[in-house]
C-alpha cells in the first residue's frame, strides 16, 4: 500500500474535463487549514508536494494525481473559512457538485475533519450532503495529536460529538480514521483503507 511515485496529471475547471475514468480515484476534501498539505505529505513522505489547490488562480480547480501508475489522488479545494460558511457552501456547491456526481471511478472521499475543533457545520453539511447523495465517504480526522487542548475542548471530546453526530444521520457510519501528520498516527492505517478499498 505505499505510495511510491506521485505525478501530477492535470487541473480541471469542469467534471467533464477530468481524466477519462480508467483508474481508481480518491478525492480528499476539507476546510481550508484543516491539515490538508500535512497529511498528503505524511503519506507520500515527503516534505513538500505541491498541492496545486493551494497555488494563486488555481484554487478553484480539480487536481489530478497519478499514484504508482496506477490510481488518482484528486484534491479538491478547501471549501472555505469558518467566517463565510455560507458564501463558501455556496461556492463549493456550485463547483464540486458536478464532479462528485459524475466520476463513477471515485472509490471513495476522504473527507478531512479537524479534531482539535468543535463539530463545524460547514463539515456536517458536507456530510450529509455526500449521504444524501450515496458518495462512498471515509471521515478523516486530522490533528488528532493536540491532546492536551488548552482552550475548549480536546480532540477526545470534539471526535466524541463528531461521532455522535455520524451515528445519528448514518445508519451504517461511514469509516472513521484518526491521524496526526505530526506523531504519524493513523497513516498506515489510512494507506491499508485505501488499498482494501481498490482491490474490492
Ligand atoms: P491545509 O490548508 O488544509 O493544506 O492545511 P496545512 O497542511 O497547511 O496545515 C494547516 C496548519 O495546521 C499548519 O499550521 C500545520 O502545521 C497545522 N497542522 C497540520 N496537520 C497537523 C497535525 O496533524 N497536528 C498538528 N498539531 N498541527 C497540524
Amino acid at each position: 500500500s505505499k505510495i511510491k511515485e506521485v505525478v501530477f496529471v492535470k487541473s480541471s475547471s469542469r467534471a467533464k474535463d477530468c481524466p477519462k475514468h480508467d483508474r481508481p480515484e480518491f478525492a480528499i476534501l476539507g476546510r481550508s487549514n484543516v491539515g490538508k498539505s500535512s497529511l498528503i505529505n505524511a503519506l507520500v513522505r515527503k516534505k513538500d508536494v505541491a498541492l496545486t489547490s493551494k497555488k494563486p488562480g488555481k484554487t478553484k480547480l480539480i487536481n489530478h494525481f497519478l499514484v504508482n501508475k496506477s490510481w488518482y489522488f484528486v484534491d479538491l479545494p478547501g471549501y472555505g473559512f469558518a467566517k463565510a460558511p455560507e458564501a463558501a457552501r455556496m461556492d463549493w456547491s456550485a463547483f464540486t457538485k458536478g464532479f462528485f456526481l459524475n466520476r463513477d471511478n471515485l472509490v471513495t472521499v476522504l473527507l478531512l475533519v479537524d479534531a482539535s475543533v468543535p463539530p463545524q457545520r460547514i463539515d456536517l453539511d458536507c456530510a450529509n450532503w455526500l449521504g444524501r447523495n450515496n458518495i462512498p465517504l471515509t471521515f478523516v480526522f486530522t490533528k488528532c495529536d493536540k491532546m492536551k487542548g488548552g482552550k475548549g475542548k480536546r480532540p477526545d471530546e470534539n471526535l466524541r460529538d463528531f461521532k455522535q453526530f455520524i451515528t445519528e444521520n448514518y445508519k451504517q457510519h461511514p469509516p472513521w480514521i484518526m491521524t496526526s501528520s505530526v506523531t504519524g498516527l493513523g497513516r498506515d492505517e489510512l494507506l491499508l483503507h485505501m488499498s482494501q478499498l481498490r482491490n474490492y
